[in-house]
């Protein structure tokens, strides 16, 4: 028998085998570092561990075969470059051992730095450290602590060592470790971990290995190579640490990535004023001016930055600090970002002298910075208009058009949360929802502050103008309801300490009692006492046509101008606006609408019509019904031209009215009292009698799904029909007076051919009749809401010239989910345990909802080639789902008028295939 030859799976790859578009092997970190290495930047040698490697641990609980040796030859093979061995005890080479998933997770993961001192290799470390960084430092008293001799300097590292690998890879409590360094600097009568010298930091390493023995029951390791392998082994685990599990859930991370582990020789920024370290943008991540930002601090590890333990100084001082280093750094900037064609940011050290790049990735920036940068590397030529479509989204655009605090004043924040919802909230300090309902009620701006959020808070997070809450992530409760509602929130803001009892919190130092002002900024997060102004938004002033884009010098509208553009004349979507009143058409056409795929008519019943529809319902005759539908005719007729003068030819979707109708009579209790009460004192009820019978009789206890949409419109007669007239008659009317109208006439509710039917011959013969000889075309279709009607669109179809999916009805009935109660009631719930990462009821879910439309608008098509297709649900202004509908080949969207630029962006995004870096 032939021997089976088996190629073993490679699990290391050297920095050199690498490149950037290896993150889901290499992860971010590890495939930036293979690419600068390739590009001939100074990186520190080293090698990758790949996430296929942690997912075989993490798996079998066990290294997959064959890892260990491929680490062997690769930390050989690092060993001969660097010309030392790992933890040898005249030379050591000392390496770090860092996670590095595909998706960055900010501090989620593990880090064990200098792995590879021990006993004997700390003296040979501080023997080869000795020399120059002996000589105190210039720079004051802080500096010459900081060099302090080769001896502090290798001795700090083995302590930092045993911490680091106690903590991460077996568990210490950090504490202790915490504990026994402020012992030290007790004894030594300092607050300063810097004054610690060699002789301290020996006294300190005993006690750390002390604590070590105590914890885990053996010796700190003193052999290297098990450092390493342990080390290695907690970065896998720390892929499933708790905090790393949450956040995944948050940022929609699929939990089955794993991490890479990225291994690399130590450099030191910390050996004196000829080294330090520091962090480099290649543009301002938060405006996208062009220039130079960052920070340096001299004599210093990247830690000591993170721990703030001194000031940094601005970047551009490295010129007079070390200025070979500075232009060399400059050099690498401009070659990266033209390399990666974007924003990149940087971590960099330098070790006596010599410059080492220590990371690189595609900068994170603020919404206003993506559109800006976008534009500048158009007119760069790095990147064409497809490109920088691509490279900002819908989310960023949405935020530009909250209004701003105008922070230009001295405004500090007293504490920062989480931007749980975004916007710009002041009002005034209430601790209770009942407290909240009362003064909003008295017209005073309210924010809701609580510890957390409860269904029984829903009253007072409708009240109130901004919901602010010490407790919770982006998933609670406040940030998910609030966020449903549209309203600023911020919440996790855990410096604050309220006391509900005594109506007051306690924010850095300052008490804070009901009735005080504050200013909480639901995108950063902030929370500022007293009232800051609020501007608003440059971008929605440009959207309103206040602002020019050919004359302004705002380089955030010129390029919103320039990007939305090109997405308008990329997208296959139309986008048209749910509205049903002639001001909101206004501004959705000002924003780009392109027609109305809503029209409401049930508002239209409400007001000073009220009493007509009450006649209507409670008719005793059907010319009781017939004058109360003749009154409402006029009224209706003259809302839709209106409606239709104002769109001037645009497609107007006007639906039929489709609440249950016993909404439009007052609340069965309160009736039933009135009438009891009345009837005690022996007054004339007759009437209250009569409205409370058919409140009664029309009382259902599930009304969602009872006599609404079509349904009324077959129970009621006439009712269809004096809508229809109205609609048709409007048309008639505008075309007569010169304006172009084109009504579509839409039935909801519908889950079987033979309703729409029935409505459908009804409403022909009242068109023919009102249409006469004039030139108006009236469409009829309907909505696709019941998840029947998706199931049997191939027979609907037959009966409808257009489609347009009802997904907030569909989504409820899919899912059984009521969609007025369970997004308060427990949804975040569902979210925390990533049931769904995100509510149904705000982005589709494509698996299943959205499985519905895509087989009605397919089976819709074959029955009738043609067939107009579009979403009237809040889905049709979500960004995911924009791009899901433009994949079913829906003819458009139609959304609520401030989310129609998102929509429009979206649709563009969608259109174009490109195959650059995403905007995530
Ligand atoms: C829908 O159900 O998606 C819809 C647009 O109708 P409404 O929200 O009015 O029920
Ligand atoms: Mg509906």
């Amino acid at each position: 028998m032939a021997a089976q030859e088996t190629v073993e799976h490679k699990y290391v790859y050297d920095f050199a085998e690498g490149n950037k578009d290896l993150k889901d092997l290499l992860g971010g970190k590890g495939a930036n570092l293979a690419e600068m290495t390739n590009l001939g930047l100074p990186v520190p040698p080293g090698f990758t561990i790949t996430t296929e490697a942690c997912q075989a641990y993490l798996g079998t609980g066990t290294e997959p075969a064959g890892l260990a040796d491929q680490i062997t030859a690769h930390l050989t093979a690092l060993e001969r470059e660097m010309g030392r061995r790992l933890g040898d005890p005249d030379d050591p080479l000392l390496v770090s051992v860092r996670s590095g998933a595909k998706f960055s997770m900010p501090g989620m993961m593990e880090t064990v730095l200098n792995v590879g001192l021990n006993d004997r290799s700390v003296e040979g470390l501080a023997r080869q450290a000795g020399g120059s960084t002996d000589q105190p430092a210039s720079g004051g008293s802080t500096d010459q602590a900081a060099s302090g001799g080769a001896d502090r300097f290798a001795w700090d590292s083995y302590r930092r060592l045993i911490q680091m690998f106690g903590k991460t890879v077996c568990d210490v409590p950090g504490e202790e470790f915490e504990h026994a360094l402020d012992e030290a600097k007790r004894a030594k009568g300092t607050d300063l971990d810097l004054d610690l010298d060699a002789d301290d930091l020996r006294g300190l390493v005993d006690a750390y290995k002390k604590i070590f023995t105590k914890h885990t029951g053996r010796e700190f390791p003193q052999e290297p190579r098990e450092q390493l392998d342990l080390a290695v082994r907690a970065v896998f685990d720390s892929w499933n640490a708790e905090r790393a599990v949450v956040y995944r859930r948050q940022e929609r991370i699929p939990a089955d990535l794993g991490t890479a582990v990225n291994v690399v020789a130590m450099v030191f920024g910390n050996r004196g004023p000829d080294s330090g370290t520091g962090v480099a943008f290649t543009r301002d991540p938060a405006s996208g001016a062009q220039g130079i930002y960052g920070d340096y601090l001299a004599n210093a590890q990247g830690e000591d930055v993170v721990a703030g333990i001194r000031n940094t100084v601005p970047l551009q001082e490295l010129e007079r600090i070390d200025k070979d280093s500075y232009d060399e750094l400059l050099d690498y900037m401009a070659r990266l970002e033209r390399h990666y064609r974007d924003l990149c940011d940087i971590e960099f050290t330098i070790e006596r002298g010599k410059l080492w790049m220590l990371q690189t990735r595609v900068g994170k920036r603020t919404a206003a910075a993506a559109f800006v940068i976008a534009g500048q590397l158009v007119d760069e030529g790095l990147i064409d208009l497809d490109e920088a479509l691509h490279r900002v989204n819908g989310g960023q655009l949405a935020q530009l058009m909250f209004p701003r605090f105008q922070l230009d004043h001295d405004f500090q924040p007293v504490a920062t949360g989480i931007g749980a919802s975004p916007g710009a909230a002041v009002g005034k300090v209430v601790f209770t929802s009942a407290r909240a309902v009362e003064l909003a009620a008295e017209g005073e701006a309210v924010i809701l502050v609580r510890r957390e959020t409860n269904p029984d808070d829903l009253n007072g997070m409708i009240a109130a103008r901004g919901i602010l809450t010490s407790r919770g992530g982006k998933t609670s409760h406040a940030a998910v309801v609030a966020r449903g509602m549209g309203k600023t929130c911020v919440s996790g803001a855990d410096e604050l300490d309220i006391d509900v009892p005594k109506r007051r919190f306690v924010v850095a130092g300052r008490t804070v009692t009901e009735g005080d002002v504050v200013s909480i900024d639901g995108t950063t997060g902030k929370v500022y006492l007293g009232e800051v102004p609020v501007s608003p938004s440059e971008v929605v002033r440009y959207f309103e046509g206040e602002l020019d884009p050919a004359s302004t010098d705002d380089a955030l509208v010129k390029a919103v101008h320039r990007i939305m553009s090109h997405a308008d004349a990329s997208r296959r979507l139309a986008v048209r606006t749910n509205a049903d009143t002639a001001a909101d058409a206004a501004r959705a056409r000002r924003f780009g609408a392109e027609g109305i795929g809503l029209c409401r008519t049930e508002h239209m019943f409400l007001g000073d019509r009220r009493e007509l529809v009450e006649r209507l319902i409670l008719a005793r005759d059907p010319a009781e019904r017939e004058e109360a539908l003749a009154a409402l005719l006029p009224l209706q007729r003259a809302d839709f031209v209106e409606i239709l003068r104002e769109m001037n030819g645009l497609p107007v979707t006007v639906r039929l009215i489709d609440p249950p109708l016993h909404e439009f009579l007052p609340p069965l209790e309160q009736l039933a009292v009135n009438v009891a009460v009345a009837q005690e004192r022996g007054e004339d009820v007759a009437k209250e009698e009569a409205l409370l019978a058919a409140v009664r009789r029309m009382h259902e206890e599930n009304p969602m799904l009872g006599l609404r949409g079509v349904r009324l419109g077959l129970v009621i007669p006439g009712l269809f029909a004096m809508q229809v007239r109205a609609i048709t008659e409007a048309a008639v009317e505008c075309t007569r007076q010169g304006v172009p109208a084109c009504p579509e006439i839409m039935v909801p509710l519908v889950g079987a051919v033979q309703e729409l039917e029935t409505v459908r011959a009804e409403a022909e013969r009242i068109i023919a009749e009102v249409v006469g000889g004039s030139d108006v075309d009236v469409l009829i279709g309907t909505m696709i809401e019941v998840p029947r009607a998706a199931l049997t669109a191939g027979q609907i179809a037959e009966a409808a010239e257009f489609f347009s999916f009802g997904t907030n009805d569909l989504t409820q009935m899919g899912w059984g989910f009521s969609r007025d109660d369970v997004e308060g009631a427990f949804f975040w719930r569902y979210l925390e345990l990533g049931i769904f990462g995100i509510s149904p009821f705000e982005s589709i879910d494509a698996d299943g909802i959205g499985r519905l439309v895509r087989i009605a608008a397919e089976e819709g098509r074959a029955a009738r080639p043609g067939l107009k297709l579009g979403v009237c649900g809040e889905h049709g202004g979500d960004p995911d789902s924009v791009h899901f509908f433009h994949s079913v080949g829906l003819d458009y969207v139609s959304c609520s008028p401030f989310r129609v630029p998102v929509a429009r962006l979206e649709a563009g995004r969608a259109a174009i295939v490109t195959t650059g870096s995403d905007s995530r």
